[in-house]
């Protein structure tokens, strides 16, 4: 099967801690640019390009799951609805839900495509109708994304559509294959209704069809038999997100298969590339597709392995065939891909454990054909260029422990972004109990001594899955506030909340220390330097707008989001560029699960210490 679901029984590692092979590839490439955007979580620029080729796999996607038997050419893109599943990724059983395609009329034989000429006549019209939205979608997730840039009137939709149409032309000749091979030795079992134990969505329950399959014919295969019989397996796109992975039977790993094709008895997996393929990253899909050979033969009790893997260039229509791995060299894969996840995911390394050496720049023609390798190091275009000490950053501190910012009458002393530690354990007695939704809680009023602290849930449930208020909560039950995370509200009260690192207890265990609500340090100054500036804003459920502004701050120990209301910042803020050293005094802190962050408040004060050279432009 092409989804391999963890084993919750067995699962010590968890969703968020598998390794996968953009991971590896990129830690391959450069191990400091690994850290800095999985340890530090800095994230690149959000540029249009990535968004237009998740909306271009998503419209290939939804063309193949429609039907020429079931959908008309000229359809709305929502003719199959979506398909039902649990919140896990499971299929909801035929039973369970009504599924899209059960119930849709067949046409008639002779109303369906009779040739791969009528049959690409319709699915270019529905790639025509199912790639406006999934744009629209797309353009929609863009514009929310803080970290956009680019500008999203440079999308050329024609040039999309031939992507999507390249790719559906691919298919069309994997169905005439399918079809002038009599529909592969699968033709039988398809058209009594047999289905795979995970079968390429086509809007249908996963259960066998008790009376043939509905679009089954007699003799010859059609050419509509051929499309439903060599459809590839894909991510349904309206399965929930992150589900559909196929994953290690140890869990340490965790890959997403773009297409697999089953109706010739063996797997072929092929990744889709909204792209011409002519730059470094073409090096990168070899070794992935390799990784994902290894991950297929692991998920199938190591008794089956794939024929094929192809790499679909959709921006400069070619496939790239890749050689299939031997045993031996999977074998070699897994234990690469194992060291990789002991030395990065087991326990996070340090900076220092991922120095900034970069990998030398490959070379790449259109299509993936490798070339000979560009003059330009891997420096020289990387993102975080003006942090790094492999650009013109440093790792070195670039303040001293305290600065001297105007006007204030004493030197102000500095926090190591590192040690910033937002999370407390707190004992104390329930004083009321507020709000309660779906039986938790969401509001309670904790009383320690004289003082109060509010408790706010904001995840009911921890990262390992079991219930963050793990106690009966009633007014006067004695409790521990574990790992709660401190903050502060506009009114100056304590107010801590609990997200998926925390958990409240009852008090049992007079051993476990508890942090004094008195003792609370609500105000702390960073400095260092800046790695990026990013805004967001929105319409909140009231109908009133609201922005929000923020930075990546970086110094020697570590590196925190420094966030607040877009009105909040001082004039200061606009004149930022990457590389900039700054100082920002009387901020709270705020966190949820591993991500520390700053809250910036109209208290708060941002200063420019030390300025990057600015571009002449
Ligand atoms: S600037 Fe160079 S060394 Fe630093 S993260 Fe980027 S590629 Fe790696």
């Amino acid at each position: 099967m092409p989804v391999h679901m963890a084993d919750s029984q067995r699962d010590t590692v968890g969703p968020y801690n598998r390794m996968s092979a953009s991971q590896a590839n990129a830690y391959k490439a450069c191990p400091r640019l690994w850290f800095y955007q999985k340890v530090y979580r800095f994230k690149m620029p959000q540029i249009p390009v990535l968004f237009v080729g998740r909306a271009v796999e998503e419209a290939v996607c939804r063309v193949l799951r429609d039907s020429p038997g079931f959908v008309a050419a000229n359809s709305s893109h929502d003719a199959l609805g979506p398909s039902p599943y649990h919140e896990n990724g499971e299929p909801c059983t035929g039973q369970e839900q009504s599924w899209p395609a059960v119930g849709l009329m067949p046409f008639f034989p002779n109303e369906r495509p009779q040739s791969k000429d009528e049959l690409q006549t319709w699915a270019t019209q529905r790639a025509g109708v199912h790639l406006p939205p999934a744009l629209k979608r797309m353009q929609e997730q863009w514009e929310k994304d803080e970290r956009k840039a680019g500008d999203w009137s440079d999308v050329d939709p024609k040039r999309c559509l031939d992507m999507v149409v390249s790719a559906i032309d691919f298919h069309l000749d994997e169905v005439e294959r399918c079809f002038k091979g009599k529909g592969g030795p699968g033709l039988d079992a398809w058209r009594q209704g047999q289905r795979e134990a995970w079968p390429a969505p086509d809007g249908f329950p996963h259960e066998p069809f008790t009376a043939g399959h509905p679009l089954a014919g007699e003799g010859e295969v059609s050419w509509t038999e051929a499309w439903e019989i060599s459809r590839p397996w894909f991510v349904d796109p309206d399965a929930p997100s992150f589900t559909m992975n196929a994953i290690h039977p140890d869990h340490w790993f965790q890959g997403e298969y773009d297409l697999v094709y089953r109706w010739a008895g063996t797997p072929v997996i092929v990744d889709l590339k909204a792209s011409v393929g002519a730059n470094d990253r073409s090096g990168d899909y070899v070794d992935q597709l390799n990784i994902y050979a290894m991950l297929w033969h692991v998920t199938h009790q190591r008794a089956e392995e794939v024929s094929g893997l192809q790499i679909w260039y959709l921006g400069h229509p070619s496939i790239k065939t890749i050689d299939v791995p031997s045993l031996k060299e999977m074998e070699a894969i897994e234990r690469e891909m194992k060291e990789l996840w002991d030395l990065l995911k087991a326990e996070p390394p340090s900076r220092d454990d991922c120095p900034p050496e970069p990998k030398p720049m490959r070379g790449f023609d259109p299509g993936g054909k490798a070339t000979e390798a560009p003059d330009e190091s891997r420096c020289e275009r990387c993102d975080w260029h003006d942090v790094c000490p492999g650009g013109a950053g440093t790792d070195e501190r670039r303040l001293s422990s305290s600065v001297q910012l105007p006007g204030a009458s004493q030197q102000t002393p500095l926090q190591d972004i590192g040690v910033l530690n937002p999370r407390a354990t707190v004992r104390g007695e329930l004083f009321s109990v507020g709000y309660v939704k779906n039986g938790v809680p969401l509001k309670m009023m904790l009383k320690q001594g004289t003082n109060t602290a509010h408790i706010q849930v904001v995840s009911t449930s921890q990262s390992d899955g079991s219930p963050t208020v793990a106690v009966q909560a009633m007014k006067g039950v004695k409790v521990l506030v574990k790992d709660a995370v401190f903050t502060i509200n506009w009114k100056g009260e304590i107010v801590l909340k609990m997200d998926p690192f925390s958990q409240l207890v009852a008090d049992e265990d007079p051993s476990i220390d508890s942090f004094d609500l008195f003792d609370y340090q609500a105000k702390h100054n960073v400095g260092g330097t800046v790695v990026y500036t990013y805004e967001k804003s929105g319409v909140g459920k009231t109908g009133k707008a609201w922005s929000r502004k923020g930075l990546m701050l970086m110094d020697h120990s570590g590196a925190c989001k420094v966030e607040g209301w877009a009105d909040d910042w001082n004039h200061q803020y606009t004149m930022l560029e990457a590389g900039d050293v700054v100082a920002i005094g009387n901020l709270g802190l705020d966190a949820w699960a591993s991500e520390v962050r700053c809250d910036y408040t109209r208290n708060s004060r941002l200063q420019i210490i030390e300025r990057v050279e600015r571009s002449a432009a």
